[in-house]
């Protein structure tokens, strides 16, 4: 059985989201892949922490978890957010990584590098729906979401304007202290002032000397043609704003392509079933096929069997790396009609009197690998 994921990151059961997070955080940290070059073993297990987090510092999915384990999340499971085609299994654990600690290198204060990583801005995610015929063409759209944006009355400083700013009292204005544990020295960006190295008197009093406050945001973005469901885009900076004027955090845009009624997609392929009269399969003849744009005849020759199918080149979805297109695979299914007039029954039956139906109901080839079955 798997490893229960409150097991793996060593809480409760009943644990709050901000235990969840803290528990993420430390074990992130021991075993994230810069910490332990080569080591398989901590790579396996910095992938486990951050699968267990993603899935239960989300509310739906850790009700999902909590009732079905694991299953939940797997192909054809119970549903929710994790499942199916398009879903959102198992996001890049450094992107979990990065987004707790907002992209920045979290050991750099460790290792003596500067950067305030606490500050930056949080990535944000945002969903779009597309019909296949955007999907294939490309489109821009305008979305308007709520995130931080830069304070206007403070200009992001987090002080109210006219007020002063200070050194900071407990780093000095270093803006990291310096923390012995064990044999180590370890600089830690200072707790007061968020390696600011200054303390502002008089905070802004618009954001609370956050530099920044919620309000409506809209951007444009540019859809690429090719795009397909789970499809993920970055905006770079359209996240929230960082505190007092600390970095942006990203955008990311995650695509979900509509069903179409015709066609069916297969990576850059498009698939299509047509049913044809048996008639027209026997004699041949042509038929009318769909294209995502306009349509076109295709030759149907005579004796075409059912499943037989026709390979469009190039009239398939564009390909999202460029570089040419997919192709239209055009299935012939045979229409047997379910309802014949009297006329056309007196028809069918000269036709099968003339080919001996009635005495060898199957094909011939059929017939002979029946006989040699049976000696
Ligand atoms: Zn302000
Ligand atoms: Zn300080």
């Amino acid at each position: 059985m798997a490893e229960d994921y409150y097991t793996i990151l060593g809480i409760a059961k009943n644990a709050s989201p901000e235990e969840i997070k803290k528990a993420y955080r430390k074990k992130a940290m021991e075993f994230h892949p810069d910490r332990n070059k080569g080591s398989k073993e901590a790579e396996e297990k910095f992938k486990k922490v951050s699968r267990a987090y993603e899935v239960l510092s989300d509310e739906q999915k850790r009700k999902l978890y909590d009732a079905h384990g694991e299953a939940a999340f797997e192909q054809g499971g119970p549903g929710g957010p994790g499942a199916g085609r398009g879903g959102f299994r198992g996001a890049d654990p450094m992107d979990i990584f990065n987004q707790m600690f907002g992209g920045g290198n979290p050991f750099s204060d460790m290792f003596g590098g500067g950067g305030s990583q606490e500050s930056t801005g949080e990535d944000l995610r945002h969903d779009i729906k597309l019909t296949l015929e955007e999907a294939a063409s490309g489109v821009s759209r305008k979305i308007t979401y709520r995130k931080h944006v830069t304070c206007a009355k403070c200009s992001g400083s987090g002080a109210e304007p006219g007020s002063k700013k200070s050194r900071c009292p407990t780093c000095h204005g270093q803006g990291h202290i310096v923390r012995s544990s064990g044999l180590f020295a370890m600089r830690q960006v200072c707790p007061t002032c968020q390696g600011e190295g200054e303390k502002i008197e008089k905070p802004c009093k618009a954001c609370a000397g956050e530099g920044r406050v919620v309000a409506e945001h809209s951007v444009d973005i540019k859809i690429p043609p090719g795009v397909d469901s789970g499809t993920r885009l970055r905006s770079t900076g359209n996240g929230s704003a960082g505190r007092r004027n600390a970095e942006a955090g990203d955008l990311y845009v995650v695509i979900t392509v509509l069903e179409h009624e015709l066609f069916e997609r297969d990576g850059d392929d498009l698939a299509c079933s047509v049913p044809v009269k048996f008639s027209v399969a026997t004699l041949g003849g042509s038929i009318e096929v769909p294209k995502l744009k306009g349509k076109t005849l295709l030759k149907i020759p005579a004796g075409t069997q059912g499943g037989t199918i026709f390979r469009l080149k190039g009239e398939g979805m564009p390909s999202l790396r460029g570089g040419g297109s997919g192709d239209l695979l055009v299935r012939v299914d045979i229409d047997v009609p379910k309802k014949l007039s009297e006329e056309q029954k007196e028809a069918l039956k000269a036709y099968a009197h003339v080919s001996g139906d009635a005495v060898t109901p199957v094909s011939d080839s059929w017939k002979n690998k029946f006989k040699r079955f049976f000696g």
